[in-house]
């Protein structure tokens, strides 16, 4: 049995051939695993659990048939959709956790992380992070009408685009003396995180210890999914062959 981890599906109208091939992922894929976990971004955008959009209902409906055939189904927010509560919880019946959370993966421990947090290089984004995260900003947010809502999440959505294209790569990458902090403190030897789009498995040393940190694959062109079992971990695209 296997457990298996994605991320950054940023799922949206705009795309509705990543939705589809989401659903057969949860269809073929997930629901032959122990668990599926996934890592933050699920939607571009989520303005409140209040807020009916038709392109996300067969999204909630794909995960609940999952839920319900068997597979639970982790969710951590992202920095797009950290709005996600009790309400999304209660329609598609996978579970929010923390970020970040330790479980227990075949014997490890691994830390599992948005890998937002990770990016402290990027001091304009964790200070807007902060802004953003703040329980009274969101429930002023919440109270707004959608249409509002949906208009000051576009805009947000279009400055954050036009920063990212003036800002340099490595800035917008994590930053290793905070990945090695962040092992250290929650004293494991494991990390995944999506966030920053660059899908690889980085062997590092932490205090003469080996840890691994392993960054999840977006979805845009095809999907992408770390399967981790008792052999091990492993990281590849997932596509369906036309
Ligand atoms: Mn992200």
């Amino acid at each position: 049995m296997n457990t298996l981890f994605i991320s950054d599906l940023h799922l949206s109208a705009e795309r509705p051939e990543i939705t589809r091939l989401f659903l057969e992922f949860l269809r073929n894929e997930a629901v032959q695993a122990d668990a599926l976990y996934i890592l933050g971004d699920l939607f571009e955008v989520w303005i409140g659990d209040d807020a009916s959009v038709p392109e996300h209902r067969a999204v909630i409906e794909g995960l609940r048939h999952l839920v319900d055939s068997g597979t639970p189904v982790y969710v951590m927010h992202g920095n797009r959709d950290f709005l996600m509560a009790k309400g999304f919880e209660e329609a598609s019946g996978c579970r929010i956790i923390a970020d970040p959370t330790i479980i227990d993966l075949h014997g490890e421990s691994t830390l599992l992380m948005h890998g937002d947090t990770l990016c402290t290089d990027d001091i304009e984004y964790q200070h807007f992070r902060t802004q953003v995260r703040d329980s009274a900003r969101q429930q002023q947010f919440l109270s707004l009408p959608p249409q509002q809502r949906t208009a000051i999440a576009m805009d947000y959505r279009t400055q954050s685009r036009e920063k990212s294209s003036q800002k340099a790569q490595e800035i917008m990458d994590v930053n290793l003396q905070t990945v090695e902090n962040t092992l250290r403190e929650h004293g494991v030897t494991r990390l995944i995180h999506g966030h920053t789009h660059r899908p690889a498995t980085h062997e590092i040393t932490v205090d003469g210890k080996t840890a691994q940190r392993v960054v999840l694959g977006d979805w845009y062109h095809q999907g992408s999914a770390l399967t981790c079992d008792a052999a091990g971990c492993r990281l590849a695209p997932y596509t369906v062959e036309p």
